[in-house]
């Protein structure tokens, strides 16, 4: 099965009537960027950069970040490349800054709030960002977006970066910008923000612990917390839908779309690009493949209208 799937690796993501996706990959290390071509992936649609943090007592500066993202462009060779900004706290904590001591961590200080509230470390960032971008393309994502507030905060904070590197004198490039939409309040207010942006990206694995209120860390609550519901479905749809509306290109990089059975199915909902882990890549290629996008739209468009999870699940997983 491995040597089949590897067949497909320089070939195409199209359904059988050629109705084309990109297929990116999730990435958490330099070390993954130079595993890309061993599947064919087109490009990074996810790029962690929490992981960069791991295993370090200090936070790197913007010397060693923007180093770090040369080396990062330098491997990818002007594919797609998406960082997302860092995504602190809950399920990500990370040993060189001071855990927060919060009731409810997921609920608390995380992802664009921390950053909001903590500045520096967000300027840091995208400074060694947009000079790293002087040599290639890069495209910029929000984690835990909920307001449009919060986007043009975090645009005058790039604002003021940029006229420190001119004040320094360092060379910067220009970026693409977007949003995970990863909570039903981005969902319900992406229309305000949809003219500031160039893609959005579904993070579906936090919208579904947000939709469902349900710890995604939580081992117990597999059937609070399922992969595939009717109520994240719906998210999933509006989303794409306002996009479409506002064209803006939508990814989708949870979880879900690693999935081989789902894929043909946010193919159909109208998803142009999806970010898969590695190891599911050429499997989510192989179904795309395999199926005509005709399928898919019928596919969605009876997905959609199943109210009930178990039967959402048996359809697009044939399980019984
Ligand atoms: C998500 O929330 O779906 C996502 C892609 O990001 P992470 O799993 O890193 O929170
Ligand atoms: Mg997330």
């Amino acid at each position: 099965r491995k040597q089949q799937l590897l067949t497909l690796k320089d070939l195409p993501t199209e359904t059988l009537d050629a109705h084309q996706v990109s297929l990116l990959a999730n990435v958490g290390s330099l070390n993954e960027i130079s595993h890309l071509a061993d599947v064919g992936a087109e490009g990074i649609g996810l790029f962690r950069t929490e992981f960069m943090l791991m295993n370090t007592s200090i936070l790197p500066d913007e010397k060693t970040q923007y180093h770090f993202y040369c080396d990062a462009l330098h491997l990818m060779a002007g594919k797609t490349f998406t960082i997302r900004t860092l995504d602190v706290g809950a399920d990500k904590e990370l040993p060189c800054l001071t855990p927060l001591v919060e009731d409810n961590p997921a609920l608390g200080m995380r992802g664009i709030r921390y950053s909001l509230a903590n500045p520096q470390l967000f300027i840091t960032q995208v400074k060694a960002i947009l000079r790293a971008a002087n040599h290639g393309p890069i495209r910029l994502m929000f984690p835990m977006i909920n307001q449009v507030e919060e986007l043009e905060a975090l645009f005058d904070l790039i604002e003021a970066c940029k006229l420190q590197l001119i004040e320094e004198e360092k060379g910067f490039g220009q970026l693409s910008y977007g949003i995970v939409v990863e909570t039903p309040a981005a969902v319900l207010n992406l229309e305000s923000m949809l003219p500031q942006l160039d893609f959005i990206s579904i993070g579906t694995n936090d919208l579904t612990q947000y939709t469902m209120a349900a710890d995604r860390t939580n081992p117990s609550l597999t059937s609070e917390y399922p992969s595939l519901s009717p109520a994240v479905l719906h998210l999933i749809k509006t989303t794409i839908d306002l996009a479409q509306q506002h064209q803006v290109k939508v990814s989708l990089c949870g979880e879900l779309a690693s999935e081989p059975k789902v894929a043909p199915l946010l193919v159909g909902m109208g998803i142009d690009e999806l970010s898969v882990n590695l190891s599911s890549l050429l499997e989510v290629k192989s179904a795309i493949r395999d199926i005509s996008y005709q399928t898919c739209l019928a596919l969605a468009k009876h997905a959609i209208k199943i109210k009930r999870i178990e039967e959402l699940n048996i359809y697009i997983n044939g399980l019984n």
